[in-house]
């Protein structure tokens, strides 16, 4: 039986681990964080699948490993397949109709069929774009659920274990690493870099969504991810810095304006929760599997963590298993 060490407990090392401890390696899980936690960026994201809504901004490759992702995540969590519907204000029906030319797999909904979706936005918006196709998940449930997969398929678990510097230029004590790191693997890959998102996390008994909206505002655009017991979660803003301190003020005003604007309603929210982290990301935005020696590295996610990271880990296995390389993804080479 194959060994592999995985380094990381975001949504990369999660989903890596229970793929390869699915292909009978066996497997053991290292990292800093004590399980699923709020160290990881994996625990701020919005939990979007949305491999159509994305390519309004990026490569057609993300549609690919999304959609293949989506049958990873239907196999091993809760995944609410209810779509993502996107919105313009009035004023704003251009940017609807760039969306529109921009991405696949929408149909236009307008008046009553509006309605029928999303009844607290029927009267507020004239038309909108449904991609019947997506869906979403929690991504904190998501996470737990996969560690408790991990063990129960018999992986090693081992939480709050910081690897050091020296440790990880040893060399592997399994057949292979797979370090999924995130951002603090910037030691080993310096292309890369930190994109800042912010979140909140809202609670309105007054509003209720089937599933994720986005709003295309010209100065504030968001969306608003569903949760159980009446939270939202708004989301997210993309900041080119790595300071993950605290959320800027301006930023706070933009997510509160934007949630305003989909919904008085939330005007009234309760704020439970202000989130904060940066997504890992290359040069491209486009995630890429690395392979130095024994260590394959998986990581440059940006904001497709949860889309993509099952497709990435099912091209880690394949390569480990039958030396099988998808270029688009991977560079194989050393
Ligand atoms: C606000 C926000 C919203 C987002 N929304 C979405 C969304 O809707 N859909 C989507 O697909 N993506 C979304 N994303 C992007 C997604 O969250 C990231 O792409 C993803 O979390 C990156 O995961 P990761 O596992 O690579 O890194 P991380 O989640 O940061 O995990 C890194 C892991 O490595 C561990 N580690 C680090 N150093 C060491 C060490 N030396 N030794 C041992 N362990 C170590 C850490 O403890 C951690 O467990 C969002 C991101 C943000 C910030």
């Amino acid at each position: 039986m194959p060994s592999v060490e995985v380094i990381g407990s975001g949504v990369t090392g999660l989903t890596a681990a229970l793929v390869l401890a699915e292909r009978e390696f066996s497997v053991r899980l290292i990292t800093a964080s004590q399980g699923p936690d709020r160290d990881c960026c994996s625990w701020w994201a919005g939990g979007m699948l949305s491999f159509e809504c994305e390519l309004e901004a990026a490569e057609p490759s993300i549609g690919t490993l999304g959609r293949e992702s989506l049958a990873f995540w239907r196999e091993h969590v809760d995944v609410i397949l209810a779509g993502s519907l996107v919105v313009a204000p009035r004023r704003d029906q251009a940017d609807l109709d760039r969306f529109a030319r921009l991405t696949k797999g929408w149909t236009c909904v307008e008046g009553d069929r509006l309605a029928a979706l999303e009844p607290d936005l029927g009267g507020r918006f004239r038309r909108g774009l449904f991609y019947e196709s997506e869906g979403h998940l929690d991504p904190r449930r998501a996470l737990h659920s996969l560690w408790e997969q991990l063990r129960a398929k018999g992986a090693t678990l081992e939480p709050g274990r910081r690897l050091s510097g020296a440790e990880l230029q040893a060399a592997p004590k399994a057949d292979w690493r797979i370090d999924c790191r995130g951002l603090a693997a910037r030691d080993a890959l310096p292309d890369l870099r930190g994109v800042k998102g912010e979140m909140l996390i809202l609670r309105s008994k007054d509003i209720r969504l089937a599933r994720p909206v986005r709003l295309l505002h010209p100065r504030f655009p968001l969306y608003i991810v569903p949760r159980e017991e009446d939270l939202f979660m708004v989301g997210a803003t993309m900041i080119e810095t790595e300071d993950r301190s605290h959320i800027a003020a301006r930023s706070l005003v933009e997510l509160l304006s934007s949630a305003y604007a989909l919904h008085p309603a939330l005007g009234e929210a309760q704020v439970v929760e202000i989130g904060v982290d940066a997504r890992p990301a290359f040069p491209d935005n486009l995630p890429r599997i690395r392979r130095a020696g024994r260590t394959l590295f998986i990581n440059g996610s940006y904001r497709h963590g949860f889309l993509a990271s099952p497709a990435l880990a099912r091209r880690a296995a394949e390569w480990l298993l039958h030396g099988n390389c998808d270029p688009e993804v991977m560079d194989a080479r050393r």
